[in-house]
């Protein structure tokens, strides 16, 4: 007797990103709008905020910012991050734009870790050095979940507020037409000046220090 198994075909379900919610929070800075999405392709809680409904704008400016807890809400001077979030947040609040608020922080590998590189840098290593003694790349960003949360904005062009080449080249790589790169303020402060030089020379980051 010949058994044949029997092929069970499964569907795979693709889940096509779009918009959870929309809720209006007015910040002290402007009227805005906070997005929350389903279906982002790392599962992660990110938040788009549109100020003066620039969604419905053509080509808005966006500006793309990775969680960084010590900076953002503690305004550490170990790092950019807090200056640079709220020079566009009252950028924003005046003149309209998209803020997309990533959770990856420490450049994606978590606060712990990230904790723990400053403890590297403590010693001497840079920021991207101590994040490859912890056997993690120098960058673990994705800013494909940047592009999904545009897409599900409806939103195919953008001009950019960063200084960051890779995000222009990720972006577009996922169906973003950068039309135009906007630098940002570059924030220099004693505690942070190793930082700014390695994101200078190893990530290419198209600032200038004087
Ligand atoms: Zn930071």
């Amino acid at each position: 007797m010949v058994y044949v198994k029997r092929r069970t075909t499964h569907t795979l379900r693709v889940l096509h990103p779009k918009i959870r919610s929309r809720v209006r929070i007015p910040l002290a800075s402007g009227e805005c709008h906070f997005y929350s999405f389903e279906g982002l392709c790392d599962y992660k809680e990110h938040i788009a905020l549109s100020f003066k409904e620039s969604h419905r704008v053509d080509n808005p400016l966006v500006r793309i910012h990775s969680e960084c807890l010590t900076g953002d809400v503690f305004k550490s001077e170990r790092c950019d991050c807090g200056d640079q979030l709220w020079e566009s947040i009252h950028h924003f609040g005046e003149e309209g734009g998209i803020l997309l608020y990533l959770r990856q922080e420490g450049r994606g590998i978590g606060l712990y870790n990230k904790l723990d590189a400053y403890l590297l840098q403590e010693k001497g290593s840079d920021t991207f050095e101590a994040n490859n003694q912890l056997n993690f790349p120098n960058d673990l960003r994705n800013y494909k979940v940047a592009a999904q949360m545009l897409k599900a904005m409806n939103i195919l062009s953008i001009r950019l507020l960063s200084n960051n080449p890779d995000k222009i080249r990720q972006l577009e790589q996922h169906g973003i037409q950068v039309s135009e790169q906007v630098s940002t303020g570059v924030y220099f402060k004693t505690e942070n000046e190793r930082y700014l030089l390695a994101k200078k020379y190893k990530g290419q980051h198209a600032i200038s220090i004087v």
